[in-house]
C-alpha cells in the first residue's frame, strides 16, 4: 500500500524557538532549572523514530522502529487481522521484533499476536498480569511456548530497549485490577525532545493512579484509550498529557460507537489535533527528536 505523503512540519526550524515552542506543548519542560537535565542531546542526522499506528480496522496495533534499526510492536489487531499483520511487517521490512508487548488480553489487540510470533523473531514478550480464557489468549499463550519465550510482565516502572537516545517507560498498570482494559500496559516513549504515550485500553481508573503515581504523563502524541470509548481520556487524565495529537485506533462502522462524542469533544476544547484510523488509513507520526512529522494513508 502506498503511503500518500500529507506532512504537517508544524515545528519547522531549529534552536530556542523550537525548544519554547516543544516546552509550549509540554508543560513538564517548562519549568525553569530543568531544562538541562531534561534536554537530550539532538540525534545526528536522518536519524528518525518511526511511530506507526496501523490499521486494523477495529482494535489497535502500534510498530516503532528506533534509528538503531531495533523494532517494537505493541498490540497486533484482531484474529482476522493476522494476515494483515504479517503483510504489515512485511511492508516495513520487519524481520525480527526486538520487544513484543500485548497491552491487555482483548482480542482486538492480541488477536493477530500468535501468527506474529510465529512467523517472526522476538526478543522479549510483555503482557500483563491478567489472564483470560478465551480461545484467542490461549493460542497466543500457545505460540510464545512454541516459540520458547518467557513472558515478561509488563508494569509500571518496567524500562525498555529500543537502542541509543530512546527512553521507554511504562507507566501502567500502577496496580492489579479485575477489570482487563485497566491492566493495559501504558508505554511512554521519549525521543529527544518528543515523546508519545500508548496507552492501550486503559481506563478512567488506571488514569487516575497513572496521575496519582506523579508519573510525567506529558506527551506530544497520545494514543487516545480504548479507542475513544468514554471510559477513558478524562478531563484530569487529558490536562496532564497535553497532547498536540491524538490518535484514534478505530475501525469503520464499529458497533461500539467508538470514537465517542464525548471525547472528541473534550479533545477538541483542549486544542488537540486528531488522526483516525477509520478515516485515514495507518497514520505514521516519526520523529527526528525535535520535530514530528506525520504521513496519513489518504
Ligand atoms: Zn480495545
Amino acid at each position: 500500500m502506498n503511503l500518500l505523503t500529507k506532512r504537517f512540519q508544524r515545528l519547522a526550524g531549529k534552536g530556542l524557538l523550537i525548544f519554547s515552542l516543544i516546552a509550549a506543548l509540554c508543560g513538564c519542560s517548562l519549568e525553569p532549572g530543568l531544562l538541562n537535565e531534561t534536554a537530550a542531546p539532538p540525534p545526528q542526522g536522518e536519524s528518525l523514530l518511526r511511530v506507526i499506528f496501523l490499521d486494523v480496522g477495529q482494535g489497535a496495533s502500534q510498530l516503532l522502529i528506533a534509528p538503531s534499526g531495533k523494532t517494537m510492536l505493541i498490540d497486533a489487531g484482531n484474529n482476522d487481522n493476522e494476515q494483515t499483520m504479517l503483510d504489515y511487517l512485511h511492508k516495513y521490512g520487519i524481520k525480527r521484533l526486538d520487544t513484543v508487548i500485548g497491552t491487555h488480553p482483548d482480542a482486538d489487540h492480541i488477536g493477530g499476536m500468535d501468527k506474529v510470533i510465529d512467523e517472526t523473531e522476538v526478543g522479549n514478550i510483555y503482557l500483563p498480569k491478567a489472564s483470560s480464557n478465551t480461545k484467542t489468549f490461549e493460542s497466543l499463550l500457545k505460540s510464545i511456548q512454541r516459540k520458547g519465550l518467557k513472558v515478561k510482565t509488563a508494569k509500571a516502572g518496567v524500562q525498555l530497549d529500543l537502542g541509543e537516545g530512546i527512553k521507554i517507560k511504562m507507566l501502567a498498570p500502577v496496580k492489579s485490577y479485575e477489570d482487563s482494559n485497566n491492566m493495559s500496559a501504558v508505554v511512554k516513549v521519549t525521543y529527544g525532545k518528543n515523546s508519545f504515550l500508548l496507552t492501550g485500553d486503559a481506563e478512567s481508573q488506571s488514569e487516575k493512579d497513572m496521575l496519582a503515581s506523579g508519573a510525567d504523563l506529558c506527551a506530544d502524541v497520545l494514543l487516545v484509550g480504548h479507542h475513544g470509548s468514554k471510559s477513558s481520556t478524562t478531563l484530569a487524565f487529558l490536562k496532564a498529557v497535553k497532547p498536540r495529537y491524538g490518535i484514534i485506533q478505530v475501525g469503520k462502522d464499529n458497533n461500539y460507537g467508538h470514537p465517542t462524542q464525548t471525547v472528541l469533544q473534550r479533545l477538541k476544547k483542549q486544542g488537540v489535533e486528531v488522526y483516525r484510523n477509520d478515516l485515514q488509513g495507518t497514520i505514521e507520526v516519526d520523529s527526528d527528536g525535535t520535530k514530528l512529522t506525520i504521513q496519513t494513508e489518504r
